[in-house]
This record gives C-alpha cells, structure tokens and sequence, in this order.
C-alpha cells in the first residue's frame, strides 16, 4: 500500500473499536463509582488561558517543556489541558460552588512528551477533585476509590505507595537539610540530577538513575521534619486505609512533580509496565493552588488516573479485555424496493442492533456479510417474501435454521430469537 499523505502525529493515535469501546466501558466503570460517591461532572474546556498552567509552577516539566502553548487569532496566549485540576481549581475559583466541592472528570490531556510506550502527547484521564476540606478522611475515600475502580476492572496485582509532603511551614526547613545533604553528595550525583537539584531537589528523591537512587537513599526524610498536625493527619490517613482494608506501601521518598502538593501524595504502579513509566494513576493534596489561582486559601486533593497506562496494565494482567459487539442482526433484501431500509429502521427502533448491506449486491454476497458480522440472525426479504408479506429469518450460529415470519411480527419475533440465543 502506497504511503498515505497523512499520519497521526507522534505521540498521537487513532482509537478504533474494540479498543475505543474498552475506554468508553473503562470511564463507565469510573463515572459509577465516582457518582456512588457522590461526586458531579466537570467538564472543562480543552484549552485555557497559559496563565492557569503556568502557575502550577514554572520549574516543573509539564510548564517548562511539556504545554502546548500558543498565541490565538485573537492575540491571547492559550495552551491545551496538560492535565484537570489547574482546570478544576480555575473553575472553583471562577465560579465558587458550595464546599466541599467534589467534581470528577473525564477527557484528554496534551503534554509536549517524549513519545513511547506509556507516554502519549495526547492522554486519557480520569480522576476526580475534592475542593474545600483538610479532613483527612477524604485522602483515604478518594485512595480507596481508585483503589476499588482498579478493583472492578480486574487489576489486583497493583501496588499503592503513599507518603506525605508536610506542610508548606515545614517545607522550607526540610528543603534546607535536604539541599545540604545532595550539596555534600554532589561528586556522586548526575549531571542530571545536579540541575534537577538546583530547580527542584525534592524530585531528586524519587530519580530512577542506580547512582542517584543511592545518594537519594541516604537523603535526609521529610516525615522527620512534620508538623504536629501533619503528622496527625497522616496516623489518620493510615489508620483509615487500615479500616478499609486497602493494601499500601509507605515510600517515604515518593515525591511529585508540582510545587503545589502537600500532605497526602499517592501513586498507583502496575508491575505489568515498563520501570520508567510504571504508575497508572496518582495524586494527592495540593493546599496551596486555588489560593495560588487567585482564590481563597482553600484545600484541595484529588488524582488522575492514566486512561492508556491503566488499560496497558490490563492487558498485561489479562484484565477487561477489549469486547466485539458485534450487530444482533443483518438485513439482506434482494427486492428493489426500499425493505432493507424499512426493516432496519424498524429493527433499531425496537432496541435491536441491526446493520445490513449496500449497492444492491448478490445475495451471495450478502450473506457473506452476515457471517462477517458477527450477528446471530440474518433477515433475508427476496421477491417471494415481499410478495408473500413474509421474511426469511435465519439463525446464524448452530444449525443455521430458517423459517418464514410474518413481516408484521418480525420485530418482536426477532428480539425473542436474539435473546435466547445471546443466553
Ligand atoms: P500526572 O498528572 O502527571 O500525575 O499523571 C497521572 C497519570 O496520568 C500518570 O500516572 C499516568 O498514568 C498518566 N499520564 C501522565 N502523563 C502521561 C503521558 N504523557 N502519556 C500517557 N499517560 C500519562
């Protein structure tokens, strides 16, 4: 086959079905639980002012080298989504709900990544935010959540990692030790993580590189530095996964990548993924960004669950497999007239996934078409049934009976028909 003149751009894919139909089950699946507990829909637009995300802070990756930005028609600076909640917080802030606000959402994300397996500059998420409360019981519903929807599509051999980032009034102090101690270490860093230090140390805790993990070993812990209330917070946030029997790991170096997270920090991994990009899902507290959007100091946490990691990690474990849904039943009409049309019509109308062929071919070929797709029954209207008001109904899987039925009962007879072979 020739080249065509155009791809999907790198890191961009078609999603055709059965894949696109697992998404659309996957986000079911999701929306269920997220409206079991109470949470509403959000649907923010895919592009914003660059002002939201660049807030999120300028020295992380999804702001200094990762957002689609651009200058629109109209002169304003705009970038796509890289991810929901700079959007959710600018909602809150835009147009102050009730709190605690709890909202969930579905939907693409565009991030400027280096595309591989896993990584994708256009995503899939879904998660969910909690605006408006410090309870700490609210960092265990929301884990226990995503813990529970991985549940349902089958994934058990996931790990859930957890620590807390303190509070920003400890920070300063920790980030102090800590730059000390990688100052002290530095002959033995990456040139990699020496800039990373210098940016961001906290994310040089949570590097992959052998020989920076070593150094990062010996970092000194922020879980030694906590406030009385944090580290109150966190007994409560233990204790409550205790209660509801969801399995965790503390890793006391989980760091993530924006400024704005403290307290409660989560990620989901799935042993089914390549190392470098192994979580599926993560998230956390982040008690400063509606506040740093301009609002009021309100709390907020929440997490994102990678829509292509996650289904990539059911695939590895065998879990929720993508689905035909093939037609119930195929219409073939050799007449002239306008049967096929009608009876399809009436088909679907009646609940029953009909499809049928085109141009008029041979009933030969039709019928191939019926076995091609899938269905159980083919309906076959010829110049004897028109004549005779009748239709041939013929079952596609077994013996491959067929009996005339009245063209007025048709509909009814079918749908018994489909229901007790589909059983
Ligand atoms: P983040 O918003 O970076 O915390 O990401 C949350 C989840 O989204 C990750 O755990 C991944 O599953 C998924 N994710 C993030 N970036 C990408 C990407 N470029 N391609 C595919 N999935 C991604």
């Amino acid at each position: 086959m020739a080249r065509p003149d155009f791809q999907t751009l790198p890191g961009t894919r078609d999603l055709l079905e059965p894949d696109s139909g697992r998404v659309r089950r996957l986000v079911d699946v999701f929306a269920e639980e997220a409206d079991l507990a109470g949470f509403g829909q959000i649907v923010p637009p895919l592009f914003e002012d660059v002002g939201v995300f660049v807030r999120l802070g300028e020295a992380s990756d999804i702001v200094a080298k990762e957002l689609y930005a651009f200058t629109d028609k109209g002169g304003r600076d705009i970038a796509l989504r890289p991810e929901f909640t700079a959007s959710v917080c600018r909602s809150f802030v835009e147009k102050r709900p009730l709190t605690p606000w709890k909202t969930w959402y579905a939907g693409p994300n565009f991030r400027y990544d280096k595309p591989q397996r896993g990584r994708y500059r256009q995503f899939d998420q879904v998660g969910v935010e909690v605006i408006g409360t410090h309870d700490p019981e609210v960092d265990v519903e929301l884990i226990a959540l995503a813990w529970r929807f991985y549940q349902r599509l089958g994934l058990t051999d996931l790990t859930l990692l957890v620590n807390t980032l303190g509070d920003f009034a400890e920070r300063p102090v920790y980030l102090d030790a800590l730059r000390g101690y990688l100052e002290a270490n530095t002959a033995d860093l990456s040139e990699q993580a020496r800039t990373t230090m210098a940016v961001n140390p906290l994310r040089v805790l949570d590097t992959k590189r052998p020989g920076d993990a070593e150094v990062a070993a010996g970092a000194p812990l922020l879980v030694d530095f906590l406030s009385d209330g944090a580290v109150d917070a966190w007994m409560q946030v233990q204790l409550g996964l205790d209660a509801l029997e969801v399995p965790y790991e503390i890793a006391p170096r989980l760091v993530r990548g924006l400024d704005y997270y403290t307290r409660t920090t989560f990620e989901i991994i799935s042993p089914g993924l390549d190392a470098a990009q192994n979580a599926v899902g993560g998230g956390g507290r982040y008690d400063g960004l509606v506040a740093a959007l301009g609002g009021p100091p309100e709390p907020g946490v929440g997490f994102a669950l990678g829509v292509d990691r996650t289904l990539l990690a059911c695939d590895a474990a065998g879990a929720f497999p993508p689905t035909d849904r093939p037609v119930d039943v195929w219409v073939v009409a050799t007449t002239a007239g306008t049967e096929a049309l009608e009876l399809v019509e009436e088909l679907r109308r009646g609940g029953l996934r009909a499809d049928r062929s085109y141009d008029r071919r041979s009933m030969k070929a039709q019928m191939k078409g019926a076995d091609r797709s899938g269905a159980v029954v083919a309906l076959i209207v010829g110049e004897d049934e028109a004549a005779a008001g009748t239709v041939s109904v013929r079952t596609l899987r077994g013996e491959g009976r067929q009996a005339p039925v009245e063209r007025s009962r048709v509909v009814e007879h079918v749908s018994e028909l489909v229901r007790s072979l589909e059983s």
